[in-house]
């Protein structure tokens, strides 16, 4: 499949070569986000360990001071399970990461069995980008994460399939899937135990993995050249189009998702509520429980044993400081002992 692509292997050669053997990454660190939050770490640790459920929980969580901060954050937040940026969003440098702050990453992680450690990949990688380089900076950046993700002996690594403005649908599917196969050549994920996910999307226009036959796609292309599975977000499956608020209309959204997607392909659940409208195609994060899916979709997920395997992650907003340990809190509470 990736041999109908002979720009990107010489993309991806070349991208290659001009990558460092151990790269020093640009200090550059979003604080915005953390200023209008009140930090967890500014408070004094909590006196006892957080409650836990059967299931994996967590949030994303802020890398603010350094990655390795997001472990200490997620614990005092009430997870056993969180994701994190490894570079700024909106930006293409991406954060320091020395050996120490790896480390401590993983010495944290032990220390408080959080697991998996989910990376969401920055926003501007588009790898069904049409525009060359475009396209060659977005593999070159993906590159980049996945080094990162093993660097931190993350298991997963969220990637949003792209889009697809300036060719057809398909087109841009198969060139997503011809990026992720070039940008990963000669690393071994598998051996790092590291899995790149495919998150589905609102639906906006040009953008690809709207639907679980999409994602399902991408997924079948990669199978075999690197370990591939999905994401599925709640809030992007309602805007979508797919029913996940009545009790019925979930069972058939869900046995959509085993026949295309597969239940045992989906890692990670992101667990955000919606502003706007089941297939408005409007991607607005809610508080969980707060918005147009409300609370009991979310505890028929929870308690749902064919998905007992997947972490539940929360990317809800922060409107008021303690909002991200709420979200934590509720998910937590609809968890049947
Ligand atoms: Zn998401
Ligand atoms: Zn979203």
């Amino acid at each position: 499949m990736v041999a109908q692509y002979p720009c990107l292997y010489a993309a991806a050669l070349a991208i290659r070569r001009s990558i460092p053997l151990s790269p020093r990454y640009t200090f550059l660190m979003a604080r915005s986000a953390i200023a209008k939050e009140q930090d967890i770490l500014k408070l004094p640790p909590p006196r006892r360990a957080p409650v836990l459920t059967s299931r994996r929980i967590g949030i994303h969580t802020s890398s603010a001071g350094g990655v390795q901060n997001a472990a200490e954050r997620a614990w005092r937040l009430g997870c056993n399970t969180f994701q994190i940026f490894s570079s700024s969003p909106r930006q293409w440098a991406p954060y320091e990461l020395g050996n120490a702050q790896c480390a401590e990453m993983s010495r944290l992680r032990d220390k408080y069995d959080l697991k998996p450690l989910v990376i969401h990949v920055n926003y501007l990688v588009n790898l069904a980008s049409v525009t060359e380089l475009f396209l060659k900076k977005s593999i070159e950046a993906f590159r980049g994460e996945v080094e990162r993700a093993l660097a931190l002996c993350a298991e997963y690594l969220v990637l949003h399939p792209g889009s697809f403005r300036g060719a057809d649908r398909e087109a841009g599917l198969l060139r997503t899937a011809a990026a992720i196969a070039a940008a990963t050549q000669r690393l071994d994920l598998a051996k790092a135990n590291l899995t790149i996910l495919i998150e589905n999307t609102a639906g906006a226009e040009y953008s690809l993995g709207s639907s679980f036959e999409q994602v399902a796609e991408v997924l079948d292309r990669l199978r075999g050249l690197v370990p591939i599975a999905a994401c599925i977000d709640t809030c992007h499956t309602h805007v979508a189009g797919y029913d996940i608020v009545s009790e019925t209309r979930m069972t058939q959204t869900l046995k959509h998702l085993d026949e295309t997607v597969g239940f045992k392909n989906v890692r990670v659940w992101h667990c955000n509520d919606a502003k706007a409208a089941c297939g408005s195609k409007l991607d607005r994060h809610q508080h969980v429980g707060k918005g147009s899916i409300g609370l009991e979709p979310f505890r028929r997920l929870l308690n749902d044993p064919r998905l007992a395997h997947a972490a539940f992650i929360a990317e809800t907003p922060i409107d008021e400081p303690g909002d991200d340990k709420r979200n934590v809190e509720t998910l937590k509470k609809l968890v049947k002992k």
